[in-house]
């Protein structure tokens, strides 16, 4: 069994056949799917667009949050429906939030505010956070950003959280896992019992189904990619890394 830890399912690329990319997960045996619940935005009436998935699908959990891309469009009446929204049973986790320097679709330091916020709204709604973390060209600025404010604002938590999409370097990596954070999918030098697998379907598909939009079905192939690396199946990746969702969320695990 596969766990999908990341994934935009209500996105309008999965409109037109959504039932069978449930299908097809399905048979490819990947039994849990984290939906991201960002939405088109603030101010678009879908911060709750993931919530809405989970309700339907036993095996969906769902989150609620800002994206940094879209940190300035964020009102108070926004930041009041996110935190009803927390409540919601089927919501396990806050994001995907946090700091890209990359496009800066919003200003830096209304990205930085937006995100302290919401790491205040999730440690009152105890809920672990989902970082997306990405910095300009050649630079570690977003990083050093990240942690400043990690340490400044959420370690004290004792809530940990997820650093989705890892592109950093080891020391990055390092620093995430002494926070107590789980990486998705890392570096070699991770212990397996802290890394989750991701597709971020329908964005970035994995080789052999590069140019193809990306699924939930395809997260095997990212076990496949971890288990070769390490001298594993994809099948003991895939185990491994669902137990480690299910521990790291405190859920119960569905029967094999
Ligand atoms: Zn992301
Ligand atoms: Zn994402």
């Amino acid at each position: 069994m596969f766990t999908d830890s990341h994934c935009h399912l209500e996105n309008k690329r999965f409109d037109s056949d959504r039932a069978d990319v449930f299908a097809r997960a399905n048979d490819a045996g990947v039994t849990t799917m984290l939906a991201i619940g960002n939405g088109d935005g603030p101010g678009t009436g879908t911060l709750d667009c993931a919530i809405k998935l989970a309700q339907q699908h036993d095996s969906v959990y769902s989150t609620v949050g800002i994206h940094p891309h879209e940190a300035a469009l964020a009102q108070q009446s926004d930041f009041d429906e996110l935190e009803r929204l927390g409540r919601d049973p089927k919501v396990i986790a806050w994001g995907e939030i946090g700091l890209d320097y990359f496009y800066d679709h919003s200003p830096r330091d209304v990205q930085q505010r937006v995100f302290v916020q919401q790491m205040e709204m999730a440690r009152a709604a105890k809920l672990p956070i989902v970082i997306h973390n990405r910095p300009s060209d050649n630079s570690e600025n977003a990083w050093e950003d990240l942690f400043r404010l990690l340490r400044e604002h959420w370690a004290s938590s004792g809530l940990c959280g997820v650093l989705h999409c890892f592109t950093g370097n080891v020391d990055h990596a390092q620093a995430a896992l002494d926070l107590g954070f789980m990486i998705s999918f890392a570096a070699a030098m991770a212990p397996l019992d802290r890394i989750f697998i991701e597709t971020d379907s329908p964005y970035l598909s994995p080789i052999p189904h590069r140019g193809k939009r990306n699924e939930p079905a395809f997260v095997v192939e990212a076990a496949r990619q971890i288990g070769e690396l390490r001298g594993l199946s994809r099948e003991e990746v895939g185990q491994q890394t669902t137990a480690n969702f299910y521990r790291f969320f405190t859920l119960t695990a569905p029967k094999s």
